[in-house]
């Protein structure tokens, strides 16, 4: 994405909503604002853009629901707060959404979700599935096993890489700013927003340092979200979600907010990484009707496609698929287990069940975790 007439083409975004805009600065839950929120998601799911919402706000409702009035010092009582408030978080968001006959899916996730290769490839999956039931996602940091939104403030990092599980080409972080300033605005009346700028771009971190950092996700972990968004392909926009209609704004170019944009496409992010990872952990041998239809067809390997099957590797690993010269063709990140592909290649998906037990993905690799090498 180079400018904002892109964001127009966009088509599938991640918007990341924080505490101090849900909660109204630490009350319970603003639920009027939600709602208005949802109105501006569903106008954009009517204009055909697939939403994954990320949303903090559970501590601050739990605070409510448990009648504390002031938060909590000691960490294992913000997690049981916000084990509370995630009820009435997802509670809100369904009714919300119910009134426009969507329904909402809560997951919750954690960092090391997205490092570990197995975990990585089943939340892709539940969240590609929801989407193809036309659910909307709504996420959090599981704050019951992990505390990094609890004592960083660090929602933001997660929605980037929630970005990167969805292929989204825009991240919008929703913030109780307007976006990203020159300098200070609280202490400096001159100070300007920064429209637009280039995710990796160091000045920018210089300038949203830790000696100017907001707090508790200030503007350093909306940077750093950026910055790790970009490197899968995702543009970020940093918007204030008081405006009445930011997300339309957004959708329609306007100069609302920083972008901060990225200088490489998805599939090319993609490519770069999968290309780039020297540990391969198995071998397909492909037969010459398979590799036509990844290589020519951009289709999605199958496990009747597969004559032989060299290495040990786990479901989530990434596999090397060759032709019958032992050539390289394509890698990609493999559903299924060593064992479990052994027993289904050269067998019709259909048969998977019968074979397995249970039946996974229908592919053996997806088409948007394969590149053609
Ligand atoms: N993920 C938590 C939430 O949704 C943490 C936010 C906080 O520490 O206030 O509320």
């Amino acid at each position: 994405m180079q400018n904002r007439t892109d964001i127009k083409q966009s088509q599938n975004w991640v918007i990341k909503i924080g505490s101090a805009l849900l909660t109204n600065d630490g009350q319970g839950l603003d639920v009027a604002a939600i709602q208005a929120w949802v109105e501006q998601m569903f106008a954009l799911r009517e204009a055909g853009i697939q939403i994954t919402l990320v949303s903090s706000g559970a501590v601050a409702e739990g605070m409510q629901r448990l009648g504390l009035t002031s938060r909590p010092h000691a960490v294992h009582e913000l997690q049981a707060a916000a084990a509370v408030g995630q009820m009435g978080l997802v509670q809100c968001y369904e009714s919300a959404f119910q009134k426009h006959g969507i329904h909402t899916a809560q997951i919750l996730l954690t960092h090391e979700d997205t490092a570990n290769r197995e975990r990585y490839i089943n939340a892709r999956s539940t969240l590609r599935t929801l989407h193809e039931m036309n659910v909307i996602p709504v996420v959090n940091e599981n704050d019951t096993v992990v505390t990094d939104e609890i004592r960083f403030g660090d929602n933001d990092s997660l929605a980037a890489l929630v970005a990167n599980l969805v292929d989204a080409d825009l991240l919008v972080i929703l913030t109780d700013q307007e976006g990203l300033f020159d300098a200070d605005p609280r202490s400096n009346s001159d100070a300007k927003l920064i429209q637009q700028g280039d995710a990796n771009d160091e000045s920018l971190m210089a300038l949203a340092g830790e000696g100017s950092a907001l707090g508790r996700g200030g503007m350093l972990t909306k940077l750093r979200a950026a910055r790790l968004a970009a490197g899968s392909g995702t543009s970020t926009v940093i918007a204030s979600g008081r405006r009445a209609s930011v997300l339309q704004e957004i959708y329609a170019g306007e100069a609302v907010g920083t972008l901060l944009t990225a200088s490489t496409e998805i599939l090319t992010a993609r490519k770069q990484w999968l290309a780039g990872q020297i540990n391969l952990h198995g071998t397909l041998h492909l037969d010459a009707g398979a590799v036509k239809k990844v290589c020519e067809q951009g289709s999605s390997l199958l496990a009747v496609g597969v004559a032989a099957v060299d290495g040990s590797f786990n479901r989530g690993e990434i596999i090397r698929c060759v032709d019958d010269s032992g050539r390289e063709v394509a890698r990609g990140l493999i559903n299924y287990n060593a064992d479990e592909t052994r027993r289904i290649m050269g067998q019709s998906s259909e048969h998977i069940e019968e074979l397995l037990g249970y039946v996974g993905e229908a592919e053996l690799i997806h088409r948007d975790n394969l590149v053609l090498s």
